[in-house]
């Protein structure tokens, strides 16, 4: 939100280009407008000559006596030029009938040269025949002239737009980009930040150490260097880094990760070597690197990372390193991936201090969300802990995103204040994509929608260790046909093998719904994304969990962590390989089993289920329960 408020220079460079940019427009228009001016000036010139007839003209050129020195004849037009004159004074047109020579114009001086056309000129007059020129052929003429122009204006003014972005930007390419957010700018303080208390009980001493260095110095404190926040995308890390800024009110630098690799090869070492002088000169400050896993990446991970990285990430060090202990400079830096850090910046005194931000839990969502809704018009019945509870695992960049959403619901269905449904809608958008009212499905592709989703809440709602049924739609939304939603749990940190075995049987109970109903041979395309989230969800439990039957209590680490079997490319080998795919296979037959089981046993509850959906759409908790209840768990599907 507040990084919305704040200006950051960037976007005033850009009004500049614009305005450069229009400003060329306007001077080449009046070029333009200039040119114009002077051809026209020119034809000006013409009207005022006097208008003598063809006859006259003719019969004057071929008196030895006449008045005439020369006739320029451009198409129909002669101009002519009297003797002791240099610009034409009068003028005539050609009759039509054949050619001036035909008429009796005879031009005597053609063909002489010298002495003898300079005597032939005093007496009879030159006759100059000139191309013709229509008015297209001045506009072309200006054209030509003036387009040239008008690009080297706008050429020009976008240099001078290139040179004023230079001073701290591209053109320098050593100098670091860091944006320095001073006390002029939106302060972002811990107020902002909601949730997360104990990351930002960590960071109070940060700011404390930055207003109060002497009270730390006094007692032979060592003020931390360098501050990791870690933690998962959307989380706040950044967020809390300009907090910790604001709350000190000390300047605050902050470069991304990703800016370092983007130029030449050194440019990444010069820039943290610059980066580093200007918040020592600036002291005490902030140094903040943002995403510092794109610069700072194991070294010998496999791949290894870039030459230029390395630099960028020794030059780092040697910063750190070369502090003093009272420079007052404090490098905050944030990352989603902390696995994946070279080990030597989290060594003593470089990033030894770590903060963990962490995704919120149900108190600290709701509070996220009264932060983001505040200052939105909301109605009574907007309840946001209700939507705190539905919205277990989002982000805080999630949730502000579901109150931006509801706000843009709001507006293009022409309320005053944002509505509970409007809520809802913006939720359910940001889960899993807008509703498609308009696809039309016809009465076969509905039934069968209607079955899959009461397959899968008939399997979720009678399995013991489920999650309950939320709410159930056929409306297509996003790229699915329909939806089941299931209260997620209440923000545990661990989940047994029961309840991932159920959430196996239950995102089966769609595919195995149809089978039952429409025959074996009716599957549709319609559960890709079910088996594809069973296929990964099994995986994860043999591989990362360590819940195979032969492969218990043992895990494979992740492809990222750089250990590799060198026969395979993967950290295990081809025989536990086998093992992995036919323990991963294990457990989807198990859950397909299961969910037929229970869908079996409940057959009654899976028609009433699938014929209130045909008819109503959508059924919500309050709906669901009356049908619902009667179902019972078979022993077979049992598992503890
Ligand atoms: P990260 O850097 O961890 O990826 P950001 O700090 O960029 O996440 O957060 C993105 C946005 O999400 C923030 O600008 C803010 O609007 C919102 N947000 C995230 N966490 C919180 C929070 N704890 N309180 C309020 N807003 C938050
Ligand atoms: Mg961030
Ligand atoms: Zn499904």
């Amino acid at each position: 939100m507040a990084e919305k408020n704040s200006k950051k220079p960037t976007v005033q460079k850009n009004n500049t280009s614009i305005s450069n940019t229009v400003r060329g427009i306007v001077f080449a228009f009046v070029l333009f407008c200039f040119g114009m001016f002077l051809i026209t000036n020119m034809n000006l010139g013409n009207v005022q000559k006097t208008e003598v007839p063809i006859s006259e003209v003719i019969q004057r050129a071929n008196d030895p006596e006449g008045n005439i020195a020369k006739i320029t004849v451009t198409g129909q037009n002669l101009d002519i030029t009297l003797k002791g004159k240099d610009q034409p004074t009068e003028t005539s047109r050609k009759d039509g009938s054949g050619t001036l020579y035909d008429q009796g114009l005879v031009d005597y001086c053609e063909k002489l040269e010298g002495d003898e056309l300079k005597k032939c000129k005093d007496t009879y007059p030159v006759i100059e025949y000139k191309e013709e020129v229509d008015a297209w052929g001045i506009v072309l003429d200006v054209a030509l002239t003036v387009l040239p122009i008008i690009a080297l204006v706008i050429f020009f003014s976008w240099m001078m737009h290139q040179a004023t972005a230079a001073n701290n930007q591209s053109m320098s390419f050593g100098k670091s980009r860091a944006k320095l957010y001073g006390p002029d700018k939106k302060k972002v303080t811990f107020k902002d930040v909601a949730g997360n208390e104990s990351a930002k009980q960590d960071l109070t001493e940060i700011v404390d150490f930055l207003k109060n260095p002497k009270k730390y110095e006094k007692l032979g404190a060592k003020i931390p260097r360098g501050v990791l926040l870690a933690g998962d995308p959307g989380t706040g890390k950044t967020l809390m880094a300009r907090a910790v800024a604001g709350e000190a009110d000390v300047p605050f630098f902050s470069i991304s990760g990703s800016e370092f690799a983007e130029m030449f090869v050194g440019v990444g070492a010069s820039r943290v070597r610059d980066l580093f002088s200007k918040a020592k000169k600036n002291a005490p400050s902030i140094i903040f690197i943002d995403e510092i896993d794109a610069v700072a990446h194991k070294r010998d991970a496999r791949g290894g990372a870039g030459r230029e990285d390395e630099q960028t990430l020794n030059q780092i060090l040697v910063e750190m390193d070369g502090f003093d202990n009272d420079s007052g400079v404090i490098v905050m830096a944030a990352t989603n991936r902390v696995d994946m850090l070279d080990k030597a910046l989290l060594r003593p005194g470089r990033f030894d201090r770590h903060v963990n931000v962490t995704l919120p839990e149900r108190k600290d969502r709701l509070e996220i969300l009264k932060v983001h809704f505040k200052g939105k018009p909301v109605e009574a019945d907007v309840d946001l802990e209700a939507l705190a509870k539905k919205t277990a695992g989002s982000s805080g960049a999630d949730l502000a995103n579901i109150a931006n959403e509801a706000a843009i619901t709001a507006a293009r269905e022409g309320h005053k204040a944002i509505s509970n449904a409007d809520v809802t809608e913006a939720f359910e958008r940001v889960a899993i994509g807008p509703e498609r009212k308009s696809k039309v499905m016809n009465d076969k592709e509905r039934k069968i929608t209607a079955y899959h989703e009461a397959g899968h809440a008939v399997v979720g709602h009678v399995l013991p260790d489920s999650d309950p049924v939320h709410k159930v739609t056929i409306i297509p939304r996003g790229s699915t046909g329909g939806v089941t939603w299931f209260l997620p749990p209440e923000d545990r940190s661990y989940k047994s093998i029961y309840e991932l075995k159920d959430i196996l049987a239950r995102a089966m109970g769609g595919r195995v719904a149809e089978k039952i109903i429409f025959g074996a041979d009716s599957v549709t395309t319609g559960a890709s994304s079910d088996l594809k989230n069973v296929a990964s969800l099994a995986k994860s439990m043999i591989i990362e969990e360590g819940m195979g039957d032969s492969l218990r209590n043992i895990v494979f680490p992740g492809e990222d962590t750089g250990y590799y079997t060198i026969t395979t490319g993967k950290p295990y080998s081809e025989k536990t390989s086998e093992l992995i795919d036919a323990e991963i296979k294990k457990l989807s037959d198990e859950a397909a089993k299961r969910a037929e089981e229970v869908l079996k046993a409940n057959r009654g509850v899976l028609d009433k289920l699938a014929e209130e959906l045909l008819a109503h759409e959508t059924l919500e908790e309050a709906e669901l329960e009356p049908i619902l209840k009667s179902a019972k768990l078979p022993s077979i599907a049992k598992l503890h």
